[in-house]
């Protein structure tokens, strides 16, 4: 369920709805379909799963950290990276980390500055941000600043607690935390159900092959190593004699 080949599915279905709208031009729409991206661990399988995108003539939003502990939105393989979604048509934005801060109003305060140093060092303007496991409060915040979306205001997400599949909201929401559609699966039927409609995935969860939750887990930290040893290899001119060593190692899970 979680391979590009139903990943394709879903972008289909959205591209059909005739309704797929980025964040500017959905606000103050009444109908649209949102597709955003919330990057955590792997900048590679998000730039992969651009690129699905962009064979297919659609683009969306990716929103990156930057206080994560898995990748640096601001290295130069990841700049790369960006740039080359940013000349595909993609968005990028700022997916904030809370990182244990509990008042709002420093939230507040936090959000535009870290989008000022993200596009002080990506060198462009960064202005649209989604929000890292947002607890209530932070959805209840709705928070909102001129010139810049927020893809948890309440434009693009109906804040209510204990909601489930069958609760109606302005804005249905289908995201895949956990490899679980905890609010529907985006099929075809499922998006032209609703005028309005925001789209979460987790690029890390998809990969070509599709896999369960535990081996993508798998898959996914075996990518980790293998950057890890090129990340070295790239520093360290030492490191050349021990390559084979690591790049061969049996890992046993
Ligand atoms: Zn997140």
């Amino acid at each position: 369920m979680f391979s590009y080949d139903d990943y394709r599915e879903i972008i289909q279905a959205v591209k059909d709805s005739g309704r797929a709208k980025k964040y500017p031009e959905a606000l103050g729409s009444d109908e649209f379909v949102i597709m955003r991206h919330d990057v955590e661990y792997s900048v590679e399988r998000s730039y992969q799963m651009s690129l699905v995108e962009t064979e297919m003539d659609f683009c969306s939003t990716w929103f990156f950290q930057f206080t994560n502990n898995s990748y640096n939105p601001f290295s130069r393989t990841t700049r790369d990276r960006i740039y080359r979604m940013r000349d595909n048509g993609h968005t990028i934005g700022l997916h904030f980390a809370l990182d244990g801060e509990t008042d709002m109003e420093v939230i507040r305060e936090q959000i535009p500055k870290q989008l000022e140093i993200m596009s002080y060092m990506l060198g462009f303007e960064v202005n649209q941000f989604s929000i890292h496991r947002p607890p209530a409060a932070a959805l209840a915040a709705n928070f909102k600043y001129p010139g810049v979306l927020n893809a948890y205001q309440d434009d693009f997400f109906t804040f209510a607690e204990g909601v489930t599949d069958d609760t109606v909201l302005d804005v249905k929401y289908m995201s895949d935390a956990n490899h679980i559609w905890r609010y529907g699966y985006p099929t075809r039927e499922n998006i032209l159900n609703h005028r309005k409609v925001q789209i979460l995935t987790h690029p890390f969860g998809w990969c070509k092959e599709g896999y369960d939750n535990h081996d993508n887990y798998v898959s996914l930290v075996r990518e980790k190593y293998k950057e890890m040893i090129v990340s070295i290899d790239d520093e360290c001119k030492d490191f050349k004699e021990y390559m084979d060593e690591f790049m061969n190692a049996q890992i046993t899970f």
